[in-house]
């Protein structure tokens, strides 16, 4: 898929707010710091699409982004910062809960892992609250140039092996690195052939 046109469309943090259209949405989620934001702007081949942060859990709305006037991306915010208070991380969830729950034009969520790191728990007990709510999602795979080739080769096996505990059968996977632009057609591509399905 070419990317022809990519525009912010507007941030909230109520799903009863967000853009009233029918178009088919995909989210990206994951960890603060998992390099969301590079991804999608890596993707849209925009500078600075989504904000690139030093700082990680600054954004936290729902971003949606009008792509090619036919789908919307849809940036949301990262979980799992240790610095958000207890309250608000409590409001925060409740409005992505909300977005997953009450969206129905969610067609898929990409859930951002970075791969140096071994399993984390809140990543896997969020996969299990996604398939517990059937939601479908594939997992993206982040910061590959940061490892060795073998070592990207072993860290998704032992990935792998660990959904294989809970999952019967294994998400799509994507490996990506936004710095050596890698991974970009083929999350496109995904996207694609899903909305022409
Ligand atoms: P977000 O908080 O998930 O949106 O993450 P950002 O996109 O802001 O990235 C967090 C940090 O990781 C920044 O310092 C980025 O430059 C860095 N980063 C993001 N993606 C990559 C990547 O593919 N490779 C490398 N080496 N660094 C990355």
């Amino acid at each position: 898929m070419q990317i022809k046109t990519a525009k912010f469309v507007m941030s909230n943090s109520d799903v009863a707010k967000c853009p009233n259209s029918p178009l088919p949405e995909y989210a990206f989620i994951g960890r603060s710091n998992v390099g969301k934001s590079s991804l999608i702007n890596m993707l849209t081949e925009r500078k600075s699409l989504a904000k690139v942060s030093g700082k990680p859990g600054k954004t936290r709305l729902i971003n949606h982004f009008l792509i090619n006037e036919s789908w919307h991306l849809v940036d949301l915010p990262g979980y799992g910062y240790a610095k958000v208070s207890k309250k608000e991380k409590k409001i925060f969830q409740k409005y992505i809960t909300d977005y997953f729950r009450k969206r129905p034009q969610l067609v898929n969520t990409f859930l951002l892992v970075d791969i140096r790191h071994e399993p984390q728990p809140i990543d896997i007990e969020f996969m299990t609250w996604l398939g517990k709510n059937q939601i479908p999602f594939s997992i993206i795979f982040t910061k590959s140039d940061k490892l060795k080739s073998h070592q990207v080769e072993n860290n998704i096996a032992n990935y792998s092996t660990e959904l294989m505990e809970t999952w019967a059968e294994l998400p799509p996977i994507f490996i990506t690195s936004s710095s050596k632009k890698t991974g970009r057609d083929e999350v496109l591509n995904y996207i694609e052939q899903i909305n022409q399905s």
